[in-house]
């Protein structure tokens, strides 16, 4: 079930009042030309939003999307066309398109079903790829796109002007388009799924280690982005009545992108904002290129200007504001006002319930068989074997460099291990996309906080939230209660990139405890952690293990904590598992001495030479002290 809440409604309505008053203002002070101008910013709005639902909420920058405009604006111009018209434009066209002409509606469903299934078969290769390579691949699209169009000429008059199209658009047609468009992308962008795909243009490692499809959400983005587009060219052709395949082109692209980056890449506001800078610019500066006679003073015309004034105004923008005039939360998020209404009656009632409820299904272990991990020739990681028991603390130490990170990774399928297996109450992880394994009980924090940092601390939850299908309960809700445990719940509205060091790495906890996982690894919790937060952060763990029963696995270079926190701790040195047993039998390991003195041996001969701190820096002497 899709639960829609009042604030994307409040957002929807918030974002719709430009384009309302555009279009009273045009229709009252402005009729004729200002109502061409204003219709022409609808269809832009709605082209800018189908760009952005994929390029913004991706991060990958689309140059196709103007494709399917064009096979939106030839599609619904094919069906619409004048029978009488077409038999002296067209008299080519197989007997099976010939003289249909539909009225509009029939005919942009028919064109929008098009653009569907040719975005479908695309963006089956484009969603595996990311940045630069997915945005070059969009780029070939629209050369195809092109060529095809020029080459069709018994469809589409080849280069030669396509003419005849019913002008069914104008103002009144195209604005509750736009509004709709405005709707569909808001709606969107709040949805899980978009949500979601958010969350991986912050960071894709990190999304899909909270149980994110990359790949299908990217694929969803940009089939309902195309169906926008498409849309919008179909309006563009039954407002224009007559265009080209160069219409369709780079000029088009390059002036829907700078709308869709000057007013912010990732909002809904950005797009309507941007648009309308965009076209203001561009209609003040074509007025002036045609050269100007103030009678004192002569300005000579001056070719491109329109261009250069777009170009000059991104630089502007971007050199000020790299997130865009709007920024990257929505007009309506940031007034407090609009928050207080939109939320006032929205019962969100937290269910602490449910949580408590949560992996209850507490048996069964996590074993690591014989890991390995190779990376081009340098053993990384080899043999390591043992098990994370629920309830329990395992602990894993090493020098710097010992695997411990790589064990990581390899466990929770981030990096396949070259040999071995991990099996999660007896299921192979490596049967399972990488994007599953938290779902299947694993969820791990990363050494480097990866937090997803313009995404506000709720989402960041929300996320991992609703990577469970957990029957009708609201994922909000749930991140909202899991962050009260980790005491973040009065940051839920801050973005994450904003928190301090120690409530980023407590929010990465909490982000990977709404998975409601059985076996939890944390890589350096308390690294660059002051004691105080680093005593917080023990409270807090220790708690959530005995109340959820997690088999915890804890990095950590503070050889005391780890002797008083673990059950079980395990030595890596050099890739090798040097040692495992309890806290005491480590302390007394005499291999796990000479490992550890060794390295500071050697570390305080490093330390004349570099600057470079040692990992084992105070803790290290808590090896000789009984436990
Ligand atoms: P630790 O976390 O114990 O400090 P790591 O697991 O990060 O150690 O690294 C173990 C070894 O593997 C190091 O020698 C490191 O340089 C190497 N290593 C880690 N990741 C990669 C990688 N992606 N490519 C190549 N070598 C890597
Ligand atoms: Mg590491």
């Amino acid at each position: 079930m899709v639960r829609v809440r009042r604030e994307t409604v409040v957002g929807i309505l918030v974002t719709s009042l430009p384009l309302l008053a555009a279009a009273a203002v045009a229709s009252l002070f402005f009729p004729g030309s200002g109502e061409r101008l204003v219709t022409l910013y609808m269809i832009n709005v709605i082209a800018v939003l189908g760009i952005g639902i994929y390029a913004g909420n991706s991060g990958i920058v689309s140059f196709g999307h103007v494709g399917f405009m064009a096979i939106g604006a030839y599609a619904s111009g094919l069906l619409t066309l004048n029978p009488i018209i077409q038999k002296t434009a067209l008299p080519h066209l197989p007997e099976w398109l010939a003289g249909i002409g539909m009225p509009f509606l029939p005919a942009l469903a028919i064109a929008l079903v098009v653009v569907a299934l040719v975005a479908v078969v695309i963006g089956i290769p484009v969603a595996r790829l990311g940045g630069s390579s997915a945005s070059i691949a969009t780029l070939g699209f629209l050369v195809i796109v092109h060529v095809v169009l020029v080459a069709s000429t018994d469809f589409t008059r080849g280069s030669q002007t396509f003419f005849g199209i019913p002008r069914a658009v104008n103002l009144w047609v195209a604005l509750p388009f736009a509004i709709a468009a405005v709707a569909v992308a808001r709606l969107y962008r709040d949805s899980s799924a978009g949500l979601k795909l958010r969350a991986s243009r912050e960071d894709e490692i990190a999304s899909t280690a909270v149980g994110v499809n990359v790949r299908l959400h990217r694929f969803f983005g940009w089939v309902l982005g195309a169906v926008l587009a498409g849309a919008a060219g179909a309006l563009l052709a039954h407002f224009l009545g007559a265009f080209s395949p160069k219409d369709f082109y780079f000029n088009l692209t390059f002036m829907l992108l700078a709308m869709l980056i000057l007013g912010g890449i990732t909002t809904v506001s950005g797009a309507v904002g941007g648009a309308a800078v965009i076209m203001l610019i561009v209609e003040l500066l074509r007025k002036l290129e045609g050269g100007v006679d103030l009678g004192f003073l002569k300005l000579p015309t001056v070719f491109g200007l329109t261009d250069i004034g777009i170009g000059v105004a991104i630089l502007v923008v971007m050199y000020r504001l790299q997130d865009g005039l709007f920024g990257v939360r929505e007009l309506d998020e940031r007034f407090g006002w609009f928050k207080r209404f939109a939320s006032k009656s929205a019962s969100t009632s937290p269910a602490p319930a449910a949580i408590a409820a949560a992996s209850s299904s507490g048996q069964g272990t996590l074993r690591v068989e014989n890991l390995g991990k190779k990376f081009a020739g340098l053993v990384a990681l080899e043999n390591a074997n043992f098990e994370i028991k629920p309830g329990l603390v395992t602990g894993l130490i090493g020098p710097n460099g010992a695997g411990k990170s790589t064990l990581i990774n390899s466990v929770s399928g981030v990096v396949p291990p070259s040999t071995g297996r991990v099996l999660i109450d007896g299921q192979d992880v490596a049967d399972l996309p990488v994007y599953a394994v938290p779902v299947a009980g694993l969820a791990r924090t990363f050494q480097n906080i990866r937090l997803f940092k313009n995404l506000t601390v709720l989402e960041n939850v929300t996320v991992a939230a609703s990577a469970l299908k957990a029957g009708g309960e609201d994922p909000a809700a749930r991140a909202l209660t899991v962050l009260a445990e980790v005491g973040l719940a009065e940051f839920a509205d801050r973005l994450a990139g904003t928190l301090s060091y120690g409530a980023q790495r407590r929010l990465e906890i909490a982000r990977a405890l709404a998975l409601r996982p059985r076996y939890l690894l944390l890589d350096e919790p308390a690294a660059g952690m002051n004691p105080a937060e680093t005593e917080e952060l023990m409270r807090v763990l220790d708690r959530i293990r005995v109340k959820y029963r997690l088999g915890l696995l804890v990095v950590e270079h503070d050889l005391k904590l780890i002797m008083r926190l673990c059950d079980v701790v395990v030595v890596l040195n050099k890739g090798q598992q040097i040692a495992i047993g309890t806290p005491a039998e480590i302390q007394a390991n005499p291999d796990v001495i000479e490992a550890y003195i060794g390295r500071r041996r050697s570390t305080a001969q490093a330390r004349t030479e570099t600057a470079t701190s040692s990992d084992f820096p105070s803790g290290a002497p808590g090896l000789h002290k009984p436990a």
